[in-house]
């Protein structure tokens, strides 16, 4: 026998003309309730041959709720066995996918060329978790990128059929960027994305694009008096910036002036500089959102466990 969608849908029918004939007391011991129990331990025994763990097999005198409490437990079992088939499947399935490439900044099809995977699982509850390790290698530019997929049984949606599915959270190991990670506010972590895409398209557009992320930083942080630069200057008087940072901020401003302003000179604007610029506005943001979100999470694991 073959554990499928439609066989978890029959073992469900079979819970349910159960629930409904050992909850009439008259019937139980009436032929259609001894019919019933057959078809439950027959069923128990089928799933039990086919491997799913904690399904176990009675004897024909066991009682019929006992029959129904051990067939709910292998739905349960069966349909856990399910997901994780189903999740296994689609891995080996996945070749390839649409990646933007934070190295060369091209949104390409990406071929995946080594995956690694750890499965934990706890049969007496059920939960189990999947993490897996994927290197893609990108054809434009000829490095690799690195991604993490978590997924754990207890984190749930809703699919388009009405079943449960676990949520795989996927996060990019490398080549890191802070526009993954949590706790940048989502209008600076787009404008930041925006710069990375056009970076070799147009090193000019870019590095306005990184100014427009550093004025949004400086607005969410308070800072709406005067131009940038005084800006990040006051951020650092006020410690919210350490001091070479804040010296850093300047050189951007510099070379962002140069692309707004000197439309003559755009074409000479220096792209050598455009990695410096996005790494360093990659370190702002880490240093103002990313480091503050992460530690606040460890504080409060910290709080928990006190608790
Ligand atoms: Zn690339």
């Amino acid at each position: 026998m073959m554990i499928t969608k439609q066989k978890i849908e029959a073992f469900k029918k079979l819970i349910s003309e159960g629930q409904s004939l050992i909850s009439d007391k008259g019937k139980i011991n009436a032929p259609e309730c001894e019919a019933w129990k057959t078809k439950c331990l027959y069923t128990l025994k089928r799933i039990a041959l086919h491997g799913i763990p904690d399904v176990e097999i009675l004897n024909s005198d066991c009682a019929p709720q006992m029959a129904l409490a051990q067939l709910q437990i292998a739905c349960t079992s069966a349909s856990n066995w399910l997901i994780r088939q189903d999740s296994a499947n689609q891995t080996s399935k996945q070749q390839g996918k649409v990646i933007l490439c934070l190295h060369c900044g091209n949104k390409t099809y990406m071929n995946m060329v080594s995956a690694h995977k750890d499965h934990w699982g706890d049969d007496c509850t059920g939960i189990w978790s999947v993490n897996l390790w994927c290197l893609y290698f990108c054809p434009v530019c000829s490095k690799v990128t690195l991604e993490h997929n978590y997924t754990f049984s207890e984190n749930e949606y809703l699919d388009d059929y009405g079943n449960m599915r676990p949520i795989t959270e996927t996060t990019t190991l490398y080549p890191h960027s802070s526009s993954s990670e949590a706790g940048i506010p989502i209008g600076i972590r787009n404008s930041f994305e925006a710069a990375q895409k056009v970076r070799h398209i147009d090193g000019a557009i870019c590095a306005l694009s990184l100014r427009r992320t550093l004025e949004m930083v400086c607005k969410d942080k308070g800072e709406t008096v005067g131009n940038l630069f005084t800006k990040l200057q006051n951020l650092s008087k006020k410690g919210v910036l350490p001091q070479i940072l804040d010296r850093m901020a300047s050189v951007l401003r510099e070379l962002g002036n140069v692309a707004a302003h000197a439309d003559d000179t755009v074409n000479e604007f220096p792209t050598e500089f455009v990695p410096d610029l996005i790494e360093f506005t990659d370190i702002i943001l880490n240093y103002l959102y990313v480091l503050p979100s992460k530690i606040q999470n460890i504080q409060s694991k910290i709080n928990n466990q006190a608790n």
